[in-house]
């Protein structure tokens, strides 16, 4: 991994830094362009505008590493704040919530599993409800058991809950293979955290040809697939396996980031194909905003050159 991206990271995870950024008046215009904006209502008119271009929605409060219950509370009460938003709407499956159990207390000294599973339940509950579902994000490589574990507790009751899986980590093929079964949504991603040799691969190379194999054993079983990429020659290749394999267009689904490669999403959704963009929102967007300048320099400069001329 280069050393920018390793450093963006790793500052990604600083109490310290986070409050240096965002107590700079950082140009709203770069946060803008990855963020919804940061109350309910923004992220509802960000959802209409998708929807009118055929766009579905998965959407995400900002928000992870909480520290104490309170906190977790208050992201659980925000998802059933943005579900009662949605309800309106009618859009049944094409507007669902993407949830970080770390924002529901997962990471907690005593007990934070079980604390997670109880405050996300609600929310799932509240989906179903809703006629949608819950996809639960995958966040850093200690965590996967227990993610998996809750997302599979949560689909005992409710079996459209997604997982998702990260293709830059050793384990994710097995993990693909056994949740490439009937009725299992998974989102493939390449992941997003700095990870250790021990558990990753760390060049670019290796995690593209391990997020091809993924995807192929994704399609070629009998879930629901959804690649969540804005790389070129993934969604070639997915597009190339579901011409091979006869897939139904509400049988797979492309899933990219609000704000980036706006108009392939478009381009996607008018060739019939499912197209789910990923709309975060809320006060909270350090952790999110540092990960998407690691994935791309380009991000980074166009940071820069906006703070030097504010
Ligand atoms: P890359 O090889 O990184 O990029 C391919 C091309 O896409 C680039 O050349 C560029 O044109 C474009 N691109 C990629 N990133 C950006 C960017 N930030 N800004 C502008 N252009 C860009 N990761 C997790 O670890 N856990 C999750 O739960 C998770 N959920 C996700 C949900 C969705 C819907 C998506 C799309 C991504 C999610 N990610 C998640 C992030 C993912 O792991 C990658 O870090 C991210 O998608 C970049 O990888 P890529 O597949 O787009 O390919």
């Amino acid at each position: 991994m280069p050393v920018l991206q390793k450093a963006l990271l790793s500052a990604s995870r600083r109490p310290g830094l986070r409050r240096v950024v965002t107590g700079t008046p950082v140009s709203r215009r770069v946060v803008d362009r990855f963020v919804a904006g940061e109350t309910l209502p923004d992220a509802l008119g960000a959802v209409r505008e998708l929807a009118a271009d055929g766009i579905a929605v998965t959407l995400d409060h900002l928000g992870e590493d909480v520290t104490d219950r309170a906190e977790a509370t208050r992201s659980r009460d925000a998802y059933l704040a943005a579900l009662d938003g949605l309800a309106p709407l009618g859009l049944g499956r094409a507007a669902e919530v993407s949830v970080k159990l770390s924002a529901f207390g997962q990471a907690l000294p005593v007990g934070g599993d079980d604390v997670a599973l109880a405050l996300v339940r609600p929310v799932v509950e509240a989906a179903t409800a809703l006629g949608t579902t819950v996809t639960v994000d995958m966040e850093g490589s200690p965590t996967v058991d227990s993610t998996l574990a809750i997302v599979a507790e949560l689909r005992r009751e409710h079996p459209g809950t997604g997982a998702v899986l990260q293709a830059m980590l050793h384990r994710t093929e097995d993990d693909a293979r056994t949740l490439a079964v009937p009725g299992s949504r998974v989102r493939l991603v390449k992941g997003a955290y700095q990870e250790p040799a021990t558990v990753a691969h760390q060049d670019k190379a290796a995690v593209d040809a391990a997020y091809a194999r993924c995807l192929e054993t994704l399609v070629r079983g009998g879930g629901h697939p959804m690649a969540g990429t804005h790389d070129p020659a993934m969604i070639d290749r997915l597009l190339a396996l579901v011409a091979e394999t006869g897939r139904a267009a509400d049988s797979y689904e492309f899933q990219l980031l609000y704000g980036i490669r706006p108009e392939e999403q478009v381009r996607l959704a008018r060739a019939g194909h499912t197209v789910r963009a990923y709309v975060p929102y809320g006060a909270d967007w350090y952790g999110y905003f540092m990960r998407r300048l690691a994935e791309r320099p380009a991000n980074l400069q166009f940071f820069l050159r906006s703070l030097a001329t504010r």
